[in-house]
């Protein structure tokens, strides 16, 4: 037995998929490391929506975003926040010595089409960096509104963090005109934690040029010219275990139906949705909610903690808040391996509980 999560990563794994990481190793600069490398950037690419090349970095999530910031600054960025993990972005700007401003909206909030005009039009910026979807919030940022506005500044490059709902919901990467579009293993795409995944467009690697110091383990331009001059290769030994297990995952992604994959989790998000509404209150705005994940205002007060320890004696895990909003708020996400079965398991166990907490 096992506790099932039902937190924004890591997320459940099938056991076909957990196996795959027992894979034996071989060579990484073998003809086999490459077909590997390249047959997942195939799949990738459909699943992103994309034909920019595909970089995999041997790190979390955060990884690629602090490379991205760093390897494409090089005037100065411009980070929309609407959470915990559109700050992180700035902090990691801060800790570069990148040049950048941040605006944060009122958490609950999105990023709006008419905030980014008006960072965009003062022409200060070289890049922007938008949370596709904020983990601590819950809200999903209306992107097809902020790539319209976005177009009219075609020199800016637009960094956008997908790290909590790639394969959750269609990111159609190259119609929005995102440069960089960077995810993690361990949330929707529903593997073990430790890799990360970007897509890179040919204006961001050229952009890159003009950043003199853009550090060596996690410069994507690095990263990228192993892949287009040593036949899909890396510049260090990169976690062969997670390429193999993703590379079975992409296959069982594919096979269910993007399509498929897409209604699962939507279907999931407006049950949870309407259970919370009828118990408490969404946190976000509604319009914005998330499909891969619901945070919920803990109206009632109860303790998140004594509720999750309960859930646990029937092998369930959920989530409290992030940061500030630990008790405030809690957190069941609806992504990856699971389906409706799962929510509508998890959210009777909490029915069943919260009335012998008090
Ligand atoms: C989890 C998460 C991150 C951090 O990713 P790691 O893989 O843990 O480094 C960044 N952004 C969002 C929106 C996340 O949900």
């Amino acid at each position: 037995m096992h506790k099932k999560l039902f937190i924004p990563g890591p997320t459940e794994v099938a056991p076909e998929v957990l196996a795959k990481m027992a894979t034996p190793m071989i060579g990484h600069r073998s003809k086999d490391a490459s077909n590997l490398q390249r047959e997942i950037s195939e799949k990738l690419r459909k699943v992103m929506y994309t034909q920019n090349p595909i970089v995999l970095s041997t790190s979390s999530g955060s990884g690629l975003m602090e490379g991205s910031i760093r390897s494409f600054t090089a005037k100065r960025a411009i980070v929309f926040s609407v959470g915990a993990f559109g700050n992180r972005w700035y902090k990691m700007a801060e800790a570069n010595n990148v040049p950048a401003d941040k605006h944060e909206a009122e958490w609950g909030h999105p990023t709006t089409a008419e905030v980014v005009e008006k960072y965009l039009s003062t022409g200060k910026y070289d890049v922007m960096t938008v949370t596709h979807n904020e983990t601590s919030t819950g809200v999903m940022n209306p992107v097809e509104e902020i790539a319209e506005v976005k177009k009219k500044y075609p020199d800016v490059i637009w960094l956008l963090d997908t790290v909590s709902s790639m394969a959750g919901t269609k990111i159609d990467v190259d119609a929005l005109g995102v440069d960089v579009c960077i995810c993690s293993t361990q949330k929707a795409l529903a593997l073990p934690p430790g890799m990360a995944i970007a897509s890179v467009s040919k204006r961001a690697l050229e952009h890159g040029k003009l950043v003199k110091y853009r550090g060596w383990y996690l410069d994507l331009l690095e990263l990228y010219k192993y892949v287009e001059t040593k036949d899909y290769q890396y510049s260090a030994t990169p976690s062969l275990s997670h390429m193999f297990a993703m590379n079975f995952q992409l296959d069982r992604i594919l096979a269910e139906g993007l399509e498929k994959r897409y209604a699962r989790h939507k279907e999931m998000a407006e049950y949870t949705r309407a259970w919370a509404k009828k118990n408490f209150a969404l946190y976000p705005e509604e319009k914005h909610a998330s499909v891969t994940l619901t945070t919920i205002t803990n109206t009632t007060a109860f303790s998140v903690k004594a509720l999750n320890d309960a859930l646990g004696k029937q092998w369930m895990q959920i989530s409290n808040g992030y940061g500030d909003l630990k008790e405030k708020t809690f957190r069941i996400a609806h992504m990856g391996e699971l389906t409706l079965s799962d929510v509508k398991e998890v959210t009777a166990a909490i029915d069943k509980i919260l009335p012998t907490l008090k």
